[in-house]
């Protein structure tokens, strides 16, 4: 059985010394069998890569450049960030989608690029609130997910997939358990009819979770871990998130 993964998300949150705390602290409580990443702001990928090496935590970036080199000012190749060891790298994020205007497309070839440099892409997709009541969820992230699949159809099983509810992060609003693992179910069968390797794929769940909600999402059959914002950034709280994913 594959390990959950626990993947922190700072977004745009940190200082050297808040960071150093905090990497400290989460090293101090972490244990075996839950994989744990740090996706932290690049300014300082060092820093928490010094801070990690040799604890079996992933270091973890926010984004990547879909290009591979040349002139593309204040964009970070994925070479780049396999050079500073990052292990893996978060791609697609809503966030990302409605204030920088990424598409589908977009995010597929930053997956790509990702891959080529060994980096794993955590590739989020997930449906408006709007989406939901209009009951399109399931076309949305079938569109989303399509278009990676289309992009890196071979090594589509190399990547991680989180399906995070666009209505539910950051807002305290957690989709269900029994809403998650539907949209997880579907996700796992169209990645069941484009490789043979989908169940290899960890297909993790973000959007406000937290210490309360994370044991009854992470026990569904199809989420595999969980992408989490604002819960990571105190360390008791990730803490407890990691050791629901162990039990
Ligand atoms: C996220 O940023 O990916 C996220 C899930 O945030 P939060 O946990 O704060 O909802």
């Amino acid at each position: 059985m594959k390990q959950k993964l626990i993947a922190g998300n700072w977004k745009m949150n940190g200082s050297l010394s808040a960071n150093e705390a905090l990497v400290r602290a989460v090293q101090a409580g972490a244990a075996t069998g839950c994989q744990v990443a740090m996706c932290v702001p690049s300014v300082y990928l060092s820093q928490v890569q010094s801070l990690v090496a040799g604890s079996g935590i992933w270091l973890g970036a926010q984004d990547v450049s879909a290009h591979e080199q040349g002139a593309y000012t204040g964009e970070v190749s994925a070479a780049m960030l396999r050079d500073i060891g990052v292990r893996c790298c978060i791609v697609g994020h809503s966030e990302r989608r409605q204030h920088h205007s990424e598409s589908d497309a977009l995010v597929a070839m930053k997956a790509k690029q990702a891959l080529a440099a060994s980096i794993t892409p955590i590739v989020c997709i997930g449906e408006t609130l709007a989406e939901r009541e209009a009951g399109s969820t399931a076309d949305v992230v079938r569109r989303q997910l399509a278009a990676v699949i289309h992009l890196n159809g071979h090594c589509i099983s190399e990547i991680v997939l989180a399906y995070e509810p666009v209505w539910a992060i950051g807002t305290g609003k957690t989709a269900s358990p029994e809403q998650a693992q539907q949209v997880h179910a579907l996700l796992r069968a169209q990645l069941r009819a484009a490789t043979v390797q989908a169940d290899r794929v960890s297909i993790v769940y973000g959007g406000s979770m937290n210490a309360a909600n994370a044991a009854s999402l992470l026990a569904q059959p199809d989420i595999d871990g969980g992408l989490v914002g604002g819960a990571s950034l105190k360390a008791a709280d990730f803490l407890s998130i990691v050791a629901a994913a162990r039990s």
